[in-house]
Formats: C-alpha cells, structure tokens, sequence
C-alpha cells in the first residue's frame, strides 16, 4: 500500500468474488469473509430422564417436553434456492425422534432402572452419559451429520428457560 502525503492509511474498498457461480467470498485487504445461508427448524418431543450423581431435583424420574432447534449452513443453494427443502428435513429427523424417542425415557445407560425397565417392556433410549440438554443437543448434531446434513449448531431446550448448545468447528 502506498503512504499518502498525509499519511493516512488509504481506505481499502471491498471486493467481491464470485467463486463457481454461486459461492462468494468477501475480501477486505487480506481478510475474507465468507458469506453463508442458514436454516433452522424446530422439533418437539415429549421425554422421562433422571440424572446420576445429582444432587437436585433432576436425579428423581421426570420428564420434559423437548425443544429441538436444528441450523444448517450452506455456502451454496440447490437449484431451487434453498439450502434444503424444509420438509425433507422434517422428515428425516422426525421420523427418527417419533420412531426412537418420542414419550421414552431416556436413561444414562449405568442407571440401576435399565434391567427393571427392560423387564417390564419399556422401550428405552440409552446414553453413554447422563441425559441432559447438552448430551441431547450433542445428540442431534451426530445424528443430522450422519444423515450427510450440514449441520453447524443444535440448541436444545429443556424447559422454556434452559437451553444447551451444540456446535463444532465448520472449517
Ligand atoms: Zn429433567
């Protein structure tokens, strides 16, 4: 950059680019900027769960009616404009929570009730650590990535005033 008389950094004005038709990217100076669509969709869920070593009201049997928000990002859109059709994605997560944990409890899987409930035909939802808002948040992550879907962040909430999040890295 060359200095001005009144040695002023020059302004640097942005510029655009357009990668493969549809992928921009914003350069300021050396910096850039990626410019990314995103979508959400809300599923609920009714659940029972108690927490091991807790020491409040948590470790007791109860249940939740869960809220699931699930975002999905996409530097590109199909050729319809959308990162993914809505309903595509409501068929595919739903059908998943209506047929594996819709009104189940959900138990970390040491939890002494697994052999009583199993015994009594109780369908079960196992986890490999106790079943709270962050495990369930994790949860849906894995599950919308191995279902190829470019998930980028999950909340979950438990009650209408607790929320965990979810999110890794996208680069
Ligand atoms: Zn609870």
């Amino acid at each position: 950059m060359t200095a001005r008389r009144d040695n002023k950094p020059r302004r640097r004005e942005p510029a655009f680019c357009k990668d493969q038709f549809t992928k921009i990217s914003f350069f300021w100076g050396s910096v850039a900027f990626h410019l990314s669509y995103f979508i959400s969709r809300e599923f609920v869920f009714c659940y029972g769960h108690r927490l091991l070593n807790h020491g409040g009201k948590c470790a007791r049997l109860h249940g939740h009616n869960g809220r699931l928000i699930l975002t999905l990002r996409s530097d590109t859109l199909d050729g319809q404009g959308m990162v993914l059709d809505f309903a595509e994605l409501k068929n595919a997560i739903d059908d998943w929570i209506q047929r594996t944990i819709d009104h189940t409890m959900v138990l970390h899987q040491d939890d002494s009730l697994v052999p009583v409930l199993q015994e009594q035909g109780e369908p079960l939802f196992l986890m490999d650590g106790n079943p709270t808002a962050e495990n369930f948040a994790r949860l849906f992550f894995k599950l919308a990535d191995s279902m190829n879907y470019p998930v980028c962040r999950v909340q979950f909430w438990e009650t209408e005033k607790c929320c965990a999040e979810y999110h890794e890295e996208w680069e």
